[in-house]
């Protein structure tokens, strides 16, 4: 930051007050810092750097968090959070993932009924090293190449189909009335015309995409399964080495579904490591910009990581202010905690790990009864101070016999997540 020029002056202060709450693993920092860094260079902009640096180990930190510019506050939210409120997305002015997906969805299902042999196909279409661009050229630049990509797959597609953008730099497009022949010279003098045109603005970028392709009636004459062969024939391309279009094809490619399938079943046992820091990243982010709310995030997590049941308790006394999953008995307060003999049991950090009731049956009975006769087997506990100046406890339970042994991955993302939530709870963060 210093030697390229992206701090200068007084700010230099403040990106070392940044620095030190990274380093120092800080639960909760908010640095106000006016930086060059977004344009690489080209222009400076006031920035708030908000987030939570948690210690993974004893060398090395996680830290998570949101670059927001008050100043261009709708175009960020809007942009990486992908609020779906709205029908456009803002950045790009093309259609946003709820709109498309609906209209494509509604599209497909009326032509399956009044003309099953209507050409058409439906390509999802993703940047290559997209993140790269970022990191070489900044933010902004990244942007203008989404903008870029999306005018001119609009203008490319014209009256012949719709097109909206469904990820970061992920888009989709419906196309009707074509052959095979003419989609290949439309996406050839596409992907042509953007390498020559950003190269105007960054000499050194050579822009290329990747596309997946499915075709109505012949892969499937629903969205659903028609999404999935594209996005599998985009996986291909990618794999093949990317910047190139695959229409997928049975006697090429195989039974990619049942692969698919596959993988699905046999991952949703276990999300990898990186896969749980990316959902605790992305619902710290949502939660912290006001996007998720609590009740949301619950759901989400009880979904996706298997956990039964989650209780949020606030207070002395351990009051249940939110609960979810289907407990036997209403949740009502967690009391016992706040005892002293109880508390030695919560580490540095607050967090206490149950992975089996059965070890609290000789020191605590009747917490072990209270728990048992709520069919919870295995648990885990984390604390955290409000802003409130309340103290919160989050409770993650997994019900009946399949006792849990909680990973070091489980404990240090669900903690960014405690600590994202409670700040909202408590009224932090929300400015
Ligand atoms: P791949 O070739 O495999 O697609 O690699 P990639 O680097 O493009 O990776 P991926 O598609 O997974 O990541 C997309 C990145 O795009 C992640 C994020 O940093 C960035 N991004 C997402 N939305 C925006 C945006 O609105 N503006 C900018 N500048 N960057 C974005
Ligand atoms: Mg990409």
């Amino acid at each position: 930051m210093y030697t390229k020029g992206f701090v200068t002056g007084d700010d230099v202060v403040q990106f070392e007050a940044l620095c030190t709450a990274i380093a120092s693993g800080m639960n909760n920092f908010i640095v106000k810092l006016s930086s060059s860094v977004m344009s690489k260079g080209e222009r400076v902009d006031n920035l708030i750097f908000r987030g939570q640096s948690l210690l993974a180990d004893g060398e090395n930190r996680i830290t998570v968090g949101v670059i927001s510019e008050p100043d261009r506050r709708t175009r960020t939210v809007q942009e990486y959070v992908g609020v779906d409120e709205a029908k456009l997305d803002l950045a790009t002015g093309i259609y946003n993932k709820k709109t498309v997906t609906d209209m494509i969805t509604d599209d497909i299902n009326k032509t399956a009924v009044s003309d099953r042999n209507r050409q058409m196909f439906l390509m999802i279409l993703d940047i290559d090293n997209f993140k790269s661009v970022n990191d070489s050229y900044g933010h902004y630049f990244g942007d203008e190449v989404i903008k870029a990509f999306a005018d001119s797959l609009k203008l490319s597609v014209g009256g012949r189909g719709i097109v909206g953008r469904i990820g970061g730099d992920e888009f989709i497009v419906l196309i009707k009335d074509v052959t095979v022949e003419e989609l290949r010279i439309m996406l050839k003098a596409m992907r042509k015309g953007l390498k020559v045109s950003l190269a105007q603005k960054q000499p050194e970028y050579m822009f290329s995409t990747s596309i997946g392709i499915a075709q109505f009636g012949k892969d499937g004459s629903d969205f659903e399964t028609l999404f999935k062969i594209a996005d599998a024939a985009l996986y291909i391309a990618k794999e093949k080495g990317k910047d190139r279009y695959i229409i997928y094809d049975y006697n090429k490619h195989g039974d990619i579904l049942t692969d698919m399938k596959h993988d699905i079943a046999f991952g949703s046992g276990f999300m990898k490591p990186m896969a749980k820091y990316e959902l605790a990243t992305n619902i710290v982010m949502k939660v912290s910009l006001g996007k998720m709310t609590v009740k949301e995030v619950l759901s989400e997590l009880t979904d996706k990581l298997n956990i039964h049941g989650i209780s949020i308790f606030c207070g002395n006394d351990m009051e249940c202010i939110y609960s979810t999953g289907h407990y036997k008995n209403n949740v009502i307060e967690a009391a016992y905690v706040n005892d002293d003999k109880f508390l030695n049991h919560f580490d540095e950090y607050g967090v206490n790990i149950v992975n089996n009731i059965a070890s609290l049956t000789i020191e605590f009975p009747e917490v072990f009864r209270k728990l048992r006769d709520n069919n919870i087997c295995s648990l885990l506990q984390m604390k955290a101070d409000g802003a409130d100046g309340k103290e919160y406890m989050v409770e993650f339970d997994i019900f009946g016999i399949n006792r849990r042994k909680w990973s070091d991955t489980d404990v240090i993302m669900l903690r960014m997540v405690v600590l994202g939530v409670v700040n909202a709870v408590s009224g932090q963060l929300t400015d």
